[in-house]
């Protein structure tokens, strides 16, 4: 992204009265209007907010989408909402609570039985149908909310305690020894506490799954008004404070050790939803020093931890700064999203590599590979709204645009809404399209709430103001000035915005329009076809104060150019971008892998980017490179748009000379491969079934993997494989490896039962690539023999790293 720009401020007014005279207000209080979405109008607040929220988002009921790609995601996305079975994501929970199940089995995937994160559907979707009614107005939305809530109150009286769960604890190996998660959380109770990053006294992610279904109840009463979900929420929350009360200090460090998802941010709502400032009190227990204090001191401790876990935590933060006025909060929150945004994000907008944080401004050796997963996008989007809001600043709108039509529409197939869990920005990659009825990975619970949410953040508003932050088809109802906004584009392939403003009567008002940093020259507003002559900077926005009449019109030009966009850390690898659109490069079918190494750079690093990508004629959106790729010439089209392709998103640009030098280099390796291919007995393909079988392989707790496009097997305790080998000739085998390993790996290498290496695989600081490590099998390990089994062994606890590629050669052939 952009880099950041100098100086921070924190608008900040002193704990407000609702705070200091702490009494809890009772449920009734805001028994007449309970607040339809998150924009909390300010009277259906019940809490004033410590922190002045400048731009309020018009709420999600009050706006639109009428067409484009969001409102086609959003359509997608409401179709699988109806496809799903409410009572099989309900199956373990009344399980649980020792009801009868109402369907014949429950959802599988990380939503199954065992140690999973069993529940969290049920929260997700919850979330899900209340944005959707909110949005739409669909009676079938509030009608699945409704019997959500009605099934989780039931559910609830059954465990009566207040604990809403399904998770199981133990090992997962061992399935009869799995026990229900609410003894481990009772034992947590008791101040027994088993922590690590994903693993809570035995559960997987135990917070996190909770607040899940915390989120949901909160959702349907903020966006459905449902008050059972309230008051659902607020027992379960007092179920929650229970255990966490009895904690001292440092258990509660110990414990948020493990993912705990958006605890903080939800009892944070609670407090906002209730006044009671018990649950601000619990929203405090989840604040974890060890993240939030160095980043409120700003120092970037990111590097090495997993990113998802962390996004939710401050956006938690960040509510609780909204609410209580938290200096430590407020700061930690905005620090996180500028390291997040200008350090450590790609130019879709997500983040992480793995699903880990590296350090910043170290993005270039970590475009390759599984990067971007889209819960954190759509996580950072949470966030970037809300600071918005607080800061109405044009870099939360820039990035919001940037995410949005970027990695977000880019993570669902627009033919039939699969949604992917890694979006990823390399080269020679494949989106991972989800099992939408199967897999049920927290993506696919988070997509599912993401293209519900795409009417909010295009318009938000404060006293006399409105703004528009996203160029999107759509239809605003802006009740303060009892006018309705109709916005007609073309975007984003389009260039041109057309607003018409219907009032009842003359009103005066500002509509600050968005000029976005990528929109320079040619740049234009008329209001009623007349040019607006004062016009800011690229990044700012147009503030057209006036006494508006009924049906006038505001038309934008919204030109977009072709520019390049390098990582930090090496100006010769860049993406491409037109305007905010990211170009992604196809680069063939899905399947057909593309190692880093073999996709096209281009001999254009001296030349202006509009010398040598060309658009094609009558296709908007799409480029080629003109005779500056090598080895070919490659065809561009915006990222969202790109699917079901092998592509890359980040490109090496060479000067004559460099290329000149790397294509020798190629060709040497060329000619390294080809004697290879000539000395070859035998080459087996780990990983793909077929090659599998005709060599034999065989294993226990080992399984096939796929990186940077290729097959490969990996494996905790061993693999082999059968090979043929010639006697007439010393036998060598050739292993392929790949430098992009998660953790060091140290195994040993066996032919027919007798060890002839030991190998360690791990990251050395180099860019993903795979490497061949050769092996002289010792002639009396061979002798007599016509084939031989080659062992790959774990040792010391460690594991065996993936192998691409195992080959018998000739040694003594010339090579
Ligand atoms: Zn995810």
């Amino acid at each position: 992204m952009k880099s950041a720009p100098a100086g921070r401020q924190h608008p900040f007014s002193t704990i407000a009265a609702a705070l200091l005279t702490g009494a809890a207000v009772a449920l009734d209080a805001t028994a007449a209007t309970p607040p339809i979405g998150y924009a909390r109008l300010a009277d259906t607040q019940v809490i004033t907010d410590a922190v002045p929220v400048l731009a309020r988002p018009l709420p999600l009921a009050d706006v639109r989408l009428t067409g484009g790609p969001l409102k086609h995601a959003q359509e997608l996305d409401a179709e699988y909402l109806l496809s799903l079975e409410p009572d099989r994501m309900l199956y373990y929970l009344r399980q649980r609570a020792g009801l009868p199940p109402k369907a014949a089995e429950g959802y599988g995937g990380w939503d199954g039985a065992g140690r999973q994160l069993t529940g969290h559907i049920a929260g997700h979707y919850l979330s899900a149908v209340s944005y959707m009614f909110a949005a739409t107005g669909d009676s079938r939305f509030k009608q699945r909310a409704d019997y959500l809530v009605a099934q989780l109150k039931e559910i609830q009286d059954k465990q009566g305690d207040g604990y809403l769960g399904a998770l199981l604890a133990g090992d997962d190996r061992n399935r009869a020894e799995l026990v229900d998660g609410k003894k481990r959380f009772e034992d947590l109770g008791r101040g027994l506490i088993q922590s690590g990053g994903f693993d809570l006294n035995g559960m997987w992610s135990p917070w996190y799954v909770e607040h899940k279904l915390f989120a949901g109840l909160r959702d349907a009463y903020r966006f459905t008004g449902n008050r059972t979900a309230l008051e659902v929420e607020i027992k379960f929350a007092a179920w929650a404070d229970g255990i966490l009360a009895r904690l001292t200090p440092d258990q509660i460090q110990k414990m948020l050790a493990t993912e705990f998802g958006g605890m903080n941010e939800v009892m944070a709502d609670l407090y906002a939803d209730t006044g009671d400032p018990r649950w601000l009190k619990a929203c405090d227990y989840f604040e974890h020093h060890a993240i939030v204090d160095p980043l409120a001191q700003q120092h970037d401790i990111l590097a090495g931890r997993h990113a998802n876990t962390q996004v939710p935590k401050l956006e938690g933060e960040l509510k609780r700064y909204l609410y209580s006025g938290n200096q430590t909060s407020g700061d930690a929150a905005q620090y996180f999203w500028e390291e997040v945004v200008y350090h450590h994000s790609f130019a879709t907008g997500g983040h992480g590599k793995d699903e880990y944080f590296g350090e910043p401004d170290q993005l270039s050796n970590r475009v390759d590979g599984r990067t971007d997963e889209s819960c954190n996008v759509y996580n950072m989007l949470k966030m970037t709204r809300l600071l918005f809001a607080l800061h109405p600043d044009d870099r939360f709108a820039e990035f919001e645009e940037r995410a949005l039509f970027n990695h977000v529409l880019g993570s669902m197939d627009p033919a039939d809404g699969r949604t992917c869990y890694m979006v990823p920005v390399g080269r020679g990659v494949t989106h991972e399209y989800q099992d939408m009825q199967n897999d049920f990975t927290c993506c696919v619970g988070s997509g599912m709430e993401s293209h519900a949410l795409h009417g909010d953040g295009i318009y938000y508003e404060s006293a006399g103001r409105l703004w528009v932050n996203l160029y999107a088809p759509s239809v605003a109802t802006w009740k303060t000035e009892n006018a309705k906004i109709e916005q007609q584009t073309d975007f984003p392939e389009g260039e041109s915005a057309h607003f018409k403003i219907s009032l009842d009567k003359r009103r005066t008002f500002t509509l600050a329009l968005r000029r976005p940093a990528w929109a320079g020259a040619g740049f234009s507003v008329t209001i009623n076809g007349r040019a607006v002559a004062q016009l800011p900077a690229p990044g700012a926005y147009v503030e057209l104060k006036r006494r508006w009449k009924d049906g006038d019109t505001v038309a934008l030009v919204l030109p977009k150019q072709l520019h390049a966009e390098p990582l930090p850390d090496n100006p010769r690898r860049v993406a491409l971008l037109w305007g905010p659109l990211v170009l992604a490069g196809d680069l063939g079918p899905e399947g057909q892998s593309g190692a880093p190494e073999s996709v096209p750079v281009f001999v254009a690093a001296d030349k202006p980017l509009t010398d040598w990508l060309k658009p094609v004629a009558s296709q908007p959106g799409c480029f080629r490179s003109a005779g500056v790729g090598r080895e070919r010439d490659v065809d561009f089209m915006p990222f969202y748009r790109l699917q079901r392709r092998t592509y890359a998103a980040y490109w090496d640009l060479f000067t004559p000379e460099d290329w000149a030098r790397q294509a020798a280099a190629l060709a040497a390796e060329r000619e390294r491969r080809h004697k290879l291919e000539l000395a070859t007995v035998a080459f087996a393909q780990p990983g793909e079934m077929q090659p599998e079988r005709n060599f034999n392989q065989q294993g226990e707790d080992s399984e096939p993997d796929r990186v940077l496009g290729h097959p490969g097997r990996r494996g905790r305790n061993w693999f082999s494989f059968d090979l043929p080998v010639e006697t007439d000739h010393p036998m060598a085998l050739v292993v392929t490896y790949c430098n992009d390993e998660w953790r060091p790996r140290s195994f040993e290498i066996l032919v027919d039962g007798q060890r002839i290496a030991e190998q360690t695989v791990a990251k050395d600081g180099t860019t993903p690539h795979f490497f061949d490590a050769e092996y002289a099998l010792p002639a009396d390990v061979v002798q007599g023999k016509k084939k031989v089994t080659i062992r790959f062994q774990a040792t010391h606890q460690n594991e065996i790293a993936a192998v691409f590629g195992l080959r018998i050669i000739r040694a003594d052939a010339a090579r």
